[in-house]
């Protein structure tokens, strides 16, 4: 039987510490309670820890579900970890125990079953390259299924999940449970930070090490002394654009060719081009004093202060450099 709480503050339970009330909130920490609190005619938001939701003044006006499940279990050769246990503490973990590749995705908040939804990255590895497969309730046809790692469609922050927010509840993620000690360094600013030149092995431990270095350098490892990790991590996505719009760019624009011959250009850089300075603010809403992409809270910002600092990024880029850069995070 599942607790239902009315009028929950949510701005508590989001990393940028904003948001209104929940009409109705529920905390589950079994997969029954789950799949039973999805049961109800209002609209429903999954929340995990809160740390890529940018969430109305107003709150949200149905049943917000909060997913606490836990469990980590090595069975079979498969390492099958539920949805609500917390991704950073997952990956501190699995590098203790030899899974060496989770070990460029430390520092990043929230829960393991967020982690497929926007297919998250840093470093130079994607939770993609990590999993398996993915179990979740459908609401649709209201069957559990598992999913195999084609099935999710991945891409850059981007996944099925993603692209059909309103069906699928991640329930657990399979990773693939490889053990390695050295781990290939594929990201220019790790190496220097490491000592090694890009392509190097490196043991995992010393990965694990520089990575959370880096990011506490630039406020995105979260500290609640530090008003920077107020956020949602990047507030933007680095833009993709053919090859002829990128060869009007200046040249020293920071851009990576892709697969397809498509090129992802610095949203960090387009943003500081464009008239912009770190600690830039509206009210109380501000650019990260480390990381032009970090939206931050420095007290009593509201959704309302900071949806209009992204919208002023946007049309500035948008007016300099002829590019829509596209938000990252879910926006209620
Ligand atoms: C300081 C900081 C640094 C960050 N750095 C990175 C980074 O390096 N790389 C990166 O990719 N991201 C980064 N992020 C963004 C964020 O941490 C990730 O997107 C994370 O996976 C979100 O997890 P969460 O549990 O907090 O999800 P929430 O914010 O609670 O939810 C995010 C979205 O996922 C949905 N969702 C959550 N759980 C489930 C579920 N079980 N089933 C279905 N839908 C679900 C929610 O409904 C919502 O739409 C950063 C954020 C912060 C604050």
């Amino acid at each position: 039987m599942v607790e239902v709480q009315t009028q929950v503050s949510l701005a508590e339970h989001t990393t940028l510490h904003i948001g209104g009330s929940a009409a109705e909130f529920v905390s589950v920490d079994t997969e029954g309670d789950l799949i039973s609190a999805l049961n109800c005619s209002i609209p429903i938001l999954i929340l995990g820890a809160g740390s890529n939701l940018l969430i109305a003044d107003t709150g949200f006006a149905g049943r917000v579900i909060h997913i606490q499940t836990s469990g980590i279990n090595l069975i079979d050769n498969q390492l099958n970890v539920a949805a609500g246990e917390n991704w950073d503490e997952f990956v501190l973990w699995a590098v203790d125990n030899g899974f060496g590749f989770f070990a460029p995705l430390t520092g990043i908040p929230g829960t393991v079953g967020a982690t497929p939804i926007q297919n998250v990255g840093a470093y130079g590895t994607e939770v993609s390259e990590l999993i398996e497969s993915v179990t979740v309730f459908d609401r649709l046809t209201k069957e559990k299924l598992i999913l195999n790692n084609n099935q999710c469609r991945f891409g850059y922050r981007n996944s099925l999940f993603k692209q059909e927010p309103e069906r699928f509840v991640v329930l657990q993620v399979q990773f693939k449970p490889v053990k390695v000690e050295q781990i290939e360094v594929k990201y220019e600013e790790l190496a220097k930070k490491i000592g090694v030149n890009v392509s190097d092995l490196v043991d995992a431990r010393r990965v694990l090490a520089a990575v959370r270095e880096i990011r506490a350098s630039k406020g995105m490892l979260l500290d609640p002394t530090d008003s920077d990790t107020y956020s949602v991590g990047s507030f933007f996505l680095n833009p993709r654009v053919s090859e002829d719009i990128k060869t009007e760019l200046p040249s020293e624009v920071p851009a990576w060719q892709q697969q397809d011959g498509s090129w992802k250009i610095s949203a960090a850089w387009l943003i500081a081009n464009s008239g912009f300075v770190p600690g830039y603010r509206v009210g109380d809403a501000s650019i990260s004093s480390k990381h032009m992409l970090a939206l931050c809270n420095r007290g009593k910002a509201t959704a309302k202060e900071i949806m209009q600092l992204a919208q002023e990024v946007r049309s500035a880029v948008k007016s300099r450099f002829d590019i829509e850069l596209e938000f990252e995070p879910t926006i209620l």
